[in-house]
């Protein structure tokens, strides 16, 4: 937003920041205060090579705390504003990698979860990505049936049996590097049903990127409670 109406919403309802919520000086919505505290994994936690057709992932916070509620209100409270930071976050995750990429995707809701929600998350997160990165964005991928919930399922074979076939490419990216963004990675089975079908389409490479996700087995807790990758719940 910007401009005077800009100025005067700002005014009205000054922006807050995303993690704690208290209002914050200027339009970036994360505090200093939370800029110095955010669960950053260190360079080498910040990528997980575990994920089954990814390249690798890469994740600027680990998915707990108040990045886990700040998440929460993105996806089911509509905070969608919350994207731009976000994104902010992830390009910062990969930088000068970009070069390394032809295209931008997301992991998608399926049309009745977009109709009741009113916004893709991961979509937003990759266009304002691909946007900061100065890549082209796409969508590549439709998801073709309503699976029950990530968080609603037990084990981490249960998680990828869920997400089985539900991911249909619509455009094939032959011979593409691309980066795949959602909003969340923790067992890694919702990208990994994604990214099955962009290699099954031509893709030469995938990567995933996350605002946030939890380091290979680090924390049982979250992995069992997380919402895995687009939860969809
Ligand atoms: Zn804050």
């Amino acid at each position: 937003m910007s401009g005077l109406f800009g100025k005067l919403l700002d005014l009205l309802y000054p922006p807050k920041c995303a993690f704690c919520r208290r209002p914050v000086p200027g339009s970036r919505m994360l505090c200093p205060d939370c800029e110095g505290k955010l669960p950053r994994p260190s360079a080498a936690d910040a990528v997980r090579y575990d994920i089954e057709h990814l390249a690798l992932c890469r994740f600027p916070l680990y998915y707990t705390g108040t990045v886990r509620e700040s998440l929460h209100r993105y996806k089911f409270r509509g905070a969608a504003a919350y994207c731009r930071i976000y994104a902010e976050l992830m390009a910062g995750c990969l930088s000068g990698e970009q070069a390394g990429f032809d295209r931008v995707t997301w992991v998608p809701l399926s049309r009745n979860r977009l109709r009741t929600r009113g916004y893709d998350q991961a979509k937003l997160l990759a266009e304002e990505t691909a946007r900061l990165l100065g890549l082209p964005c796409e969508r590549l991928l439709e998801k073709t049936r309503n699976n029950r919930a990530q968080s609603g399922t037990g084990s981490v074979q249960e998680r990828y049996e869920n997400v089985k076939g539900v991911y249909r490419c619509v455009k094939a990216p032959a011979g593409e590097r691309i980066l795949l963004v959602d909003d969340i990675v923790t067992t890694g089975a919702t990208l990994s049903a994604a990214a099955a079908e962009l290699t099954a389409a031509g893709a030469a490479s995938v990567t995933g990127l996350t605002v946030a996700g939890s380091a290979r087995n680090r924390d049982k807790t979250t992995e069992e409670n997380g919402d895995s990758g687009n939860a969809d719940f």
